[in-house]
């Protein structure tokens, strides 16, 4: 059971030593209870005392990285059932599969999509994490070819499926190094793939069909010292993973079993089946998927699905306060200012190239609340703005001082043009009217 900070602060010596690091006993008790802090830093808890910290202070999902470097992905941390109790936190790593039967210039193609392939979507980068390499030939030289393809052709996450130990080894031997999630131990090869693990530094992936087989395999592998487990429920039918996928999440939330407390996997390739168990594996729990390459125009939904999904419901996705440029704007053209909400940057965006009016956008820095919320908060003030102005430069940009604020900033307009000396237009409240507004008022202003 997890423990309160003052059940934690009980068992500490409280000697307010600060050799943990933190003023008193009672703050690192604070710090453990949200898992900021370790155990081990207080020398002054016995052995069974940290274990007991340990054990009640772990994440009820293991963190597990997979690959290493720039496109390496992390998974697990997930402490809520429903998104909308706070938010999921990592978002499920999606993997093409290749077979070690397909041809060296098939693999390698599939290979250069992984590397290449991106989606921008409301300034976001959308894109597959890493590629599967299966061993369906049982030959662990051809196992080892194939990895060394995808290796020649760029360095990405790598999940590893093979059944034989033998196989197994002789891809590890070409990747070992770079953390490839192995796939899978099982009842009959748990001991050898363990030891492949714990050899290559590793995470390991834990096949049993349903819970209970799941916990007891686990549970073998994390006594015999591997750390890093991801679980296969190794299901029939999407309805079958859902049901499990659920219960070990309720399960290790509620640390009723630690052996269940870690990310989750779903083979998402069945034929014609592909992108519903994606959208499932999204929604309900998994946290690494592999799935046939699929056509951009099929994979791009999952992506955004994942996205939004993932997206912190109380962290607006934000732009980088600045100037943006849209069309080809000189000297002498608009200048609107408008917030950071990406939502509201985006909306605004579309308007403006569809009418082909080139201006300049002015992006200030509400931390991401809309105009009309940023204005209530005060965020957006005569203050910030006359900062913004002077922080990028824009009177050199446009070469005049006239700016355009959002409708729903129009209770600011006297303040800003007092605070700034600038001349201000209120523009409409309504996106969409922006266009036609700049057509009939910009060339009227003064320094238009
Ligand atoms: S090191 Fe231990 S005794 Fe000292 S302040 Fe930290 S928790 Fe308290």
């Amino acid at each position: 059971m997890a423990l309160k900070a003052l059940d934690i602060y009980k068992l500490l010596p409280k000697k307010n030593c600060k050799e943990c690091g933190f003023p008193t006993c009672l703050t690192f008790a604070m710090k453990l209870a949200s898992g900021k802090a370790d155990a081990e830093t207080c020398p002054y808890l016995d052995e069974a005392t940290k274990q007991l910290l340990k054990g009640a202070t772990r994440p009820p999902i293991l963190r597990v990285k997979i690959g290493v470097g720039e496109r390496s992905f992390a998974v697990g941390e997930e402490i809520v059932l429903f998104r909308h109790d706070k938010s999921f936190v990592h978002p499920p790593g999606i993997l093409f599969l290749v077979s070690d039967r397909q041809t060296t210039d098939e693999i390698r193609r599939v290979a250069t999509r992984v590397k290449d392939e991106v989606f921008p979507r409301v300034g976001e980068l959308l894109r597959v994490n890493g590629i599967a390499i299966r061993n369906d030939s049982g030959s662990p030289e051809a196992f080892g070819k194939a990895v060394r393809v995808v290796e020649e052709t760029a360095e990405f996450p790598e999940m590893l499926i093979a059944g034989s130990p033998a196989s197994m080894e002789a891809a590890l031997a070409e990747c070992g190094n770079y953390r490839p999630l192995i796939h899978a131990a099982t009842a009959e090869n748990h001991g050898a793939m363990c030891s492949l693990a714990k050899r290559y530094g590793a995470p390991l992936a834990v096949r049993a069909r349903g819970a209970d087989a799941l916990r007891n395999l686990a549970g073998t592998c994390a006594a015999a010292g591997v750390q890093d487990l991801v679980l296969d429920p190794f299901p029939e039918t999407l309805g079958e993973f859902l049901i499990t996928s659920t219960l070990i999440r309720r399960l290790a939330l509620a640390r009723s079993a630690p052996e269940l407390g870690y990310p989750v996997y779903l083979d998402a390739t069945a034929p014609g089946l592909e992108e519903a168990a994606l959208s499932l594996g999204i929604l309900k729990y998994a946290a690494v998927m592999v799935t046939t390459p699929r056509n951009p125009a099929s994979l791009l939904p999952s992506l955004t699905l994942r996205q939004n999904i993932y997206t912190d419901p109380q962290k607006p996705i934000q732009m980088t306060p600045g100037i943006y440029r849209v069309g080809n704007p000189t000297r002498g053209d608009p200048l609107l200012l408008t917030v950071n909400f990406s939502l509201t940057y985006f909306t605004l965006l579309g308007y403006l190239e569809s009418s082909r009016i080139s201006c300049f956008l002015l992006l200030v820095d509400t931390e991401g609340f809309s105009v009309l919320t940023a204005v209530a908060s005060g965020k957006l003030n005569e203050n910030m703005i006359r900062d913004s102005l002077q922080r990028f430069g824009v009177e050199a940009e446009t070469g005049h001082r006239t700016l355009v604020l959002p409708g729903y900033a129009a209770p600011l307009s006297g303040r800003v043009e007092e605070a700034t000396g600038w001349k201000v237009l209120v523009g409409p409240r309504d996106a969409a009217e922006v266009p036609e507004f700049l057509e009939q008022s910009w060339k009227k202003a003064p320094g238009g």
